[in-house]
């Protein structure tokens, strides 16, 4: 595991850091003075311990404390600034984070070509770390406590909700945007609903791979009915990709074959699943596979948002058979529907996940169900961000789940 040497830090940011990213000001900055004291007594007096606890054991902020945070400033271009400490609200806990995910979203945003991720923002939204205060209402945690969050927060009532697909809720708030900050920074709120604690024996490094996992496991069990010894096909061997598989392998898929552009993800799908790892950099890749499955494909997932795996999915997925989008496609796919309307194929969208793929995937991380360490091919402390972010687009290195260490 490669763990880039510490540079140092950052100078903190400019002053209108706070204001472009729609946070109060500080503090002490001009004439807001007053408004601010207000909002602190009013908090002040629905801020509690979420659960009884010593008051040895409770641990409390001051309310100015400036919070490092990656800020995406432009395009390309993460700069390390100080903000003010997210505010928490009433079921809301605040946590000192010591892990995040940089997430393949993390990058769209990165290159520009998020759909509403846009500078400046601090990015992120997979997270683990310790909770450090609560909120009157936050029931169930304890300053102390060691979590994971479900970045993804549906409003419980509108239509979709009241449907049981919280995750396609229309009210739905991600960290990012609206007011929810991202969690490239050394503390992030989060509502206690979607707050789950981990078992004393999962390092927080890998709780933090519950959310991707997730991704993988609400495609798998819930969008793709696959049979038992069902015929899988992975299109994309990124970290969604790879932990797609893993989920496949879990529901008791038969073959599943994977693709890709590198060595490094292709042997860990090889090495976590016993996949038949494909390089799509080899000429005749398709036809070679078609040749090895006359039958082709009952359940194809669309991984990586390559408008050239959309072909390959209508081509290798056999008649009757689904094909699970994933990935992100930014621009619109030409699309052979003759073949999906011949063949009868079914083509389903799987987003995000809900509660409970999310605990699924974290009982299976804190089970040990597959070696996820070997997921983890970086750590970089919070002040290479940027560098982070830089690996995951250009490629200078093989990489597959790269992470921030927060606390450094
Ligand atoms: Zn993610
Ligand atoms: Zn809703």
């Amino acid at each position: 595991m490669l763990r880039p040497r510490r540079k140092r830090r950052a100078a903190p940011g400019r002053g209108g850091t706070r204001r472009a990213l729609g946070l109060p000001g500080r503090r002490g900055s001009g004439g807001r003075r007053d408004g601010h004291q207000g909002r602190r007594l009013r908090r002040a007096e629905r801020v509690r311990p979420c659960d009884p606890v010593p008051a040895s054991a409770r641990e409390r902020l001051p309310q100015e404390i400036a919070v490092r945070a990656a800020v995406l400033s432009a395009t390309g271009r993460i700069e390390i600034r100080e903000v003010d400490r997210p505010q928490l609200g009433p079921d809301d806990v605040l946590i000192k984070t010591t892990h995040a995910g940089v997430c393949g979203s993390d990058l769209h945003a990165f290159k520009g070509k998020h759909p509403f991720r846009k500078p400046p923002v601090i990015l992120g939204h997979e997270l683990a770390g310790t909770v450090v205060e609560c909120g009157g209402d936050a029931r169930g945690f304890s300053p102390g406590d060691r979590v994971t969050v479900m970045p993804a927060l549906a409003c419980g009532t509108c239509r979709l909700c009241r449907m049981g697909r919280e995750n396609i809720c229309l009210n739905k708030r991600v960290p990012g945007v609206q007011g929810w900050l991202g969690v490239f920074a050394e503390y992030a709120v989060a509502k206690a609903s979607v707050t789950f604690g981990i078992a004393p024996a999962t390092t927080l490094e890998l709780a933090v791979l519950a959310e991707p996992l997730a991704v993988g496991v609400h495609a798998v069990t819930r969008q793709a009915h696959i049979e038992p010894d069902g015929r899988v096909l992975v299109l994309g061997g990124g970290t969604i990709g790879i932990l797609t598989a893993l989920a496949a392998r879990a529901a008791g898929a038969g073959d599943i074959v994977i693709t890709d552009l590198f060595e490094l993800n292709l042997g860990l799908a090889r090495t976590l699943c016993g996949a038949t790892a494909v390089h799509v950099g080899r000429e005749g890749w398709e036809e070679h596979l078609a040749q090895g499955y006359p039958d082709k494909f009952d359940v194809t997932f669309l991984c990586s948002g390559a408008p050239a795996t959309v072909g390959q999915a209508t081509r290798l997925t056999r008649r009757g058979g689904r094909i699970v989008v994933t990935g992100l496609f930014l621009e619109p796919v030409p699309t052979d529907l003759t073949t999906v309307t011949l063949g009868e194929l079914e083509v389903v969208g799987s987003q995000i996940y809900d509660h409970r793929d999310f605990r699924t995937a974290l009982d299976w991380i804190e089970a040990g169900r597959f070696d996820f360490r070997k997921m983890v091919t970086h750590v970089f402390p919070l002040d290479q961000a940027q560098q982070a972010l830089e690996v995951l687009a250009n490629r200078t290195e093989d990489a597959v789940k790269i992470l921030l260490d927060t606390s450094r």
